[in-house]
């Protein structure tokens, strides 16, 4: 995606287009992807970037919060972001620590629980974890 294709999408999410917001926006939405903060750093660093880890963190939180990327939360240890922002579906892969998409119409849902008083329903999503057959 060009810059300023990118630039005008993070302004439509309400984020003003700074030159390392970019830079993470760049690699980040290139296409559809699960990244973690770290492995990010990693590709910015390869690019010769010198954005450091705490822009990159918060860059991440800011995106997350406006809606451009959705933040994947597997174990503690591990958060995604994710360039994918509509409804749909996750295999992870425990080994690898992979993830990968599951398209939101090949999962199909019944039987879910009544819901607590006084709420209700926003997303339901699916994680199945896998590993390699022994
Ligand atoms: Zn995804």
């Amino acid at each position: 995606m060009p810059r300023p294709e990118i630039a005008a999408r993070l302004r439509d999410h309400g984020v003003q287009p700074t030159p390392q917001r970019l830079e993470v926006a760049e690699i980040l939405l290139d296409r559809p992807q699960h990244l973690s903060a770290e492995q990010l750093l990693e590709r910015l660093r390869a690019n010769g970037s010198r954005v450091s880890k705490a822009t990159v963190y918060n860059t991440l939180n800011l995106f997350s919060e406006c809606g451009l990327v959705r933040e994947l939360s597997i174990d503690p240890s591990r958060k995604f972001y994710d360039s994918t922002t509509c409804t749909h579906h996750h295999f992870f892969h425990v080994e690898s620590g992979r993830l990968s998409d599951i398209p939101h119409e090949q999962i199909r849902i019944m039987n879910l629980p009544e819901l607590p008083a006084g709420t209700e329903q926003e997303s339901v999503e699916v994680l199945i974890r896998i590993r390699d057959k022994q």
